[in-house]
């Protein structure tokens, strides 16, 4: 007879084994999968310093950490590629693999996001190499504190993020392929005040996209091109911060959950159902994640707690989820 698990998590990042640590603490029978190994993007992080309680530790170390802790309760990992998630009739939920299929009473989807990349010359040169190409300005920012920096991008996420590493850099160009911003308003206020001020330390370059990020060993420069004139030139600096979208690993939930238009999970964000009753979100797959490594442990955790909720008390957690508690975008 088929094992029936108790929890079953997609993903095996940080989100999926925090969640797996208190799931099995909880003595559920829980199961991880992951299609290539344990991490998520935290791993290719050499030094990680803003999680709480460690002052410096790289990514493969606190991944190594955790995953030993949840095992060490009773996880199970399987290296497997989930295809499909489905409620069957029974309550019980089927994750179909590409190798073998799951049953769980409950599951997590923690299946995370990468980072859109520009795929110019010097860009995954400089991020592997941990030599000044950074996706996230709320990690790294103060890694270039007094130096020249150049940000790309113009949604939310830049903006914000743009205006954050100013804060620690001695100049920002803030590079956008357009002259208006997607960003909301008030942030598009906030940026052009601070580009307007006679002691302002951001710059902008519109209409402008990155051909190239060079240096010797660490970045020392980015090239540019005017998209309306093509117009060539030159920005000396020391880090490059991408921030041009992120592309959730969802693409094999679309006959199943509800994703936004960019393809994040949709859920009640408090307790973090989906729309199929048992089945739950955690981490940066979601709508509305903060996207950093202590909120995706905190989501993990949290959608632990909410399965053993919804296992003690299926009634009220069957009942259908008022649309108004689901944002749709954000
Ligand atoms: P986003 O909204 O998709 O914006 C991506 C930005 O990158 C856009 O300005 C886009 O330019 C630019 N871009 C995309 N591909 C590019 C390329 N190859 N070369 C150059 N530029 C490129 O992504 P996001 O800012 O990460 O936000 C993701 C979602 O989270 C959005 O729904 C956003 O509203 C939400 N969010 C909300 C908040 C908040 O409410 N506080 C904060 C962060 C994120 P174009 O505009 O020309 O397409």
């Amino acid at each position: 007879m088929t094992d029936i698990y108790d929890s079953i998590i997609i993903g095996a990042g940080p989100a999926g084994l925090a969640a797996a640590l208190y799931n099995a603490r909880d003595r559920f029978k829980t199961l991880v999968l992951e299609k290539f190994f344990p991490g998520g993007q935290i791993i290719n992080t050499d030094r990680i310093e803003n999680y709480p309680g460690y002052e410096n530790i790289s990514g493969p170390d606190l991944i190594e950490k955790i995953k030993k802790q949840a095992e060490g309760f009773g996880t199970e990992i399987k290296t497997e590629e989930v295809k499909k998630i489905t409620k069957l009739p029974d309550g019980n939920i089927e994750v179909a693999c590409d190798k073998d299929s799951f049953i769980g009473r409950s599951a997590i989807i923690a299946c995370g996001s990468d980072y859109r990349k520009l795929g110019v010359p010097g860009e995954a040169e400089f991020r592997n190499a941990g030599a000044g190409v950074s996706y996230c300005g709320t990690c790294d920012a103060p890694f270039f504190k007094g130096k020249d920096v150049v940000a790309i991008g113009g949604g939310n996420t830049a903006l914000e993020e743009a205006l954050h590493v100013a804060k620690f850099a001695a100049k920002l160009t803030l590079v956008h392929r357009r002259q208006e911003f997607r960003a909301t308003k008030v942030l598009v206020e906030e940026l052009m005040a601070k580009v307007n001020s006679p002691d302002g330390n951001i710059k902008l370059k519109l209409d402008s996209v990155i051909t190239a990020i060079e240096g010797a060993g660490k970045v020392e420069k980015v090239k540019i091109k005017n998209v309306k004139t093509n117009a060539e030139e030159e920005i000396p600096c020391s880090g490059v911060f991408i921030f041009v979208g992120m592309i959730p690993n969802t693409a094999f939930l679309k006959d199943s959950v509800d994703l936004t238009q960019a393809g994040f999970v949709k859920c009640d964000v408090g307790f973090l159902r989906t729309k199929i009753p048992g089945i739950f979100v955690a981490g940066d797959c979601r709508i509305g994640a903060a996207m950093q490594l202590a909120t995706a442990v905190g989501d993990g955790v949290n959608a632990a707690m909410m399965t053993k909720q919804y296992l003690r008390e299926a009634d009220w957690w069957n009942q259908p989820i008022s649309d108004a508690l689901m944002p749709g975008e954000w």
